[in-house]
């Protein structure tokens, strides 16, 4: 049986958000991927699509590149 490598669907996202502690922008790059394998089903129950995937990994990208986050030294701070 051969083995199959599953195709990666990925999705670059970035945001530029001003840190809630000092107001400074912070840059934030990050990839969203699912992969596209007969067990990544949606609420159907049918095998997922790349186009569907990247439905997918733009909502949960758009959702991120909204929410601001602090430096990890303004967090310490902020929980110190
Ligand atoms: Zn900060």
């Amino acid at each position: 049986m051969p083995t199959y490598r599953f195709h990666e669907v990925k999705h670059q996202a970035s945001k530029n958000l001003p840190c809630p502690a000092c107001g400074k922008k912070l840059r934030r790059q990050r990839t969203f991927s699912q992969t596209l394998n007969p067990f990544n089903k949606n609420a159907d129950d049918q095998v997922k699509t790349e186009l569907e995937i990247v439905r997918e990994l733009v909502v949960e990208a758009a959702d991120w590149e909204k929410e601001p986050e602090l430096h990890p030294r303004c967090r310490a701070e902020a929980t110190s």
